[in-house]
């Protein structure tokens, strides 16, 4: 009854680590229960039809440079990818080839201040007050304003984390001297990849959808642990033998039971993201110069990307701007007229409302534990993945050196199978790794 391997949540980070177990051990039993009616967790690509293409409403880009393990697994499926190198156009409130070069002029500021601070340091004072104290609080304003993410400002978010997501993320790298990574999509989008993911465990391992963990204890028979699931036809209990948690750190507080040190857990923070689009009759801004570029503003629209190989706009935004723009995708009767008064005030084209039709479809998905991070202030991040007892570990990006990307997912799941299926007893409870030696360079969050 309690051979078997349970893997809570059907995302990139649980496939790879039931395919991962199943490597090491060809004989294990693994069963994967997922909440939701379906797989793939925060890789949700949406066909809006057929000549309209794919929107990626989660996960939407990579750098296959330097995400070597996601390179790997879309070369192994052979998808088909396509660039994705959207131009940063931080254009609004009349500063027009003026925005960037201020842009670059505060990021090479950050740079130097970046590689001048002790690693400690950079871990433990916050990205805002860094920043604050070198370029000033109107720059400071400018500078969130026009990047587009909100979570510059949050106030947990260290100096280091802060500088990785300007860094290290496709509508800011630019702005970096020397910067010179090529992002690419997936052609048929990042729910091809969890397909062949899944068609890879078909054989092997069982996955049952509209299993929501509500509670673990430990189980009855010994060994194990006994978990509660809340499914469409009731409350269904399940025994197990070990257990890989591999849903967003923050949503486990939800999990009763689950006994995760408060000192570690209290340090994660998140932010909520959204993706949302309009999709027109036909690319109405064809030859407006605008496409293959994304627009910041400061509104909730923060960032808006103009395709040049789909009828659609897509609108990404986190924090707070996330959760203003959920409110109007869900109750707002004049939506679109207000996202286009909006964009004919910030940009520079568009300027008759008649030039925009209506949309023919529009839609969203709004992830409430979007990205997690550490809270500044911390230095003891455990490594790889969590293990918290000997037949348990929490598996995801937030352990590795890519929090917030699919790559530090798979980094993730990579570590589990070492730390669950080794037969080295002495392995204490918690793996919190704090070797100063090993400088951990991440670049966050998406
Ligand atoms: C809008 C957005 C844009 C992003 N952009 C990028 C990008 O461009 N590039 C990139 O590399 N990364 C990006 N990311 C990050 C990337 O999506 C994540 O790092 C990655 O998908 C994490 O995978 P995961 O399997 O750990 O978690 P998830 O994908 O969240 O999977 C966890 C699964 O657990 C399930 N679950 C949760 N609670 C329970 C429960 N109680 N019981 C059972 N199941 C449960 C969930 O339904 C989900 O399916 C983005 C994320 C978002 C939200």
């Amino acid at each position: 009854m309690t051979s078997e391997i349970a893997v809570i949540g059907a995302g990139i980070a649980g496939l790879a680590a039931a395919a991962n177990l199943l490597q090491a051990d060809p004989a294990c039993r693994i069963v994967i229960f997922e909440q939701e009616p379906s797989t793939g967790g925060r890789l949700k690509s949406h066909n809006i039809g057929s000549h309209h293409g794919i929107v990626e409403l989660g996960a939407g880009r990579f750098d296959p440079d330097d995400h070597h393990r996601l390179a790997a697994l879309v070369n192994r499926y052979r998808l088909a990818t396509k660039p994705f190198d959207y131009a940063l156009s931080p254009l609004q409130n009349g500063l027009h080839d003026q925005g960037r070069q201020i842009l670059t002029g505060l990021c090479q500021a950050l740079e130097t201040l970046y590689c001048d601070m002790p690693a400690q340091k950079r871990h433990a004072v916050t990205f805002e007050s860094a920043a604050k104290a070198l370029i000033g609080p109107p720059s400071f304003g400018l500078l969130v304003d026009m990047c587009g993410y909100d979570t510059f400002a949050h106030p947990d978010l260290s100096f280091e984390d802060g500088f990785g997501l300007l860094r290290h993320h496709p509508e800011t790298n630019a702005l970096f001297s020397g910067s010179k990574r090529h992002w690419s999509a997936l052609r048929d989008g990042f729910s091809a990849l969890i397909r062949m993911l899944e068609a890879d465990l078909a054989q092997q391992a069982e996955i049952r959808t509209g299993h929501d963990l509500v509670e673990i204890a430990p189980s009855a028979h010994g060994k194990g642990y006994s978990l509660v699931f809340q499914t469409p036809s009731g409350a269904r209990v399940h025994e197990v033998g070990k257990l890989v948690l591999a849903l967003p750190v923050a949503a486990m507080r939800q999990v009763k039971g689950l006994n995760i040190s408060v000192s570690i857990r209290e340090r994660i923070g998140s932010v909520p993201l959204i993706k949302a689009y309009f999709a027109y009759p036909h690319r109405w801004w064809k030859d407006m110069q605008v496409e293959g570029r994304c627009f910041t503003t400061a509104s909730m629209y923060r960032k808006v990307y103009f395709p040049e190989d789909a009828d659609y706009l897509m609108i990404y935004c986190d924090g707070q701007s996330a959760e203003q723009l959920r409110h109007s995708f869900l109750n707002n009767p004049h939506l679109h007229r207000d996202f286009v008064s909006v964009m004919r005030d910030a940009l520079p084209f568009a300027t008759r409302a008649e030039s925009v039709p209506a949309p023919v479809d529009h839609g969203h998905a709004f992830w409430p534990h979007g990205i997690s991070f550490w809270r500044s202030g911390l230095n003891l991040i455990p490594s790889g993945c969590w293990r918290i007892g000997d037949n348990a570990v929490i598996c995801s990006d937030l352990f590795t050196r890519r929090p917030g990307w699919i790559e530090g997912a798979l980094e993730s799941a990579e570590y589990v199978a070492d730390a669950l299926l080794s037969r080295n007893e002495t392995t204490p409870p918690i793996i919190a790794h704090n070797d100063s030696s090993q400088q951990m360079t991440r670049t966050w969050p998406s």
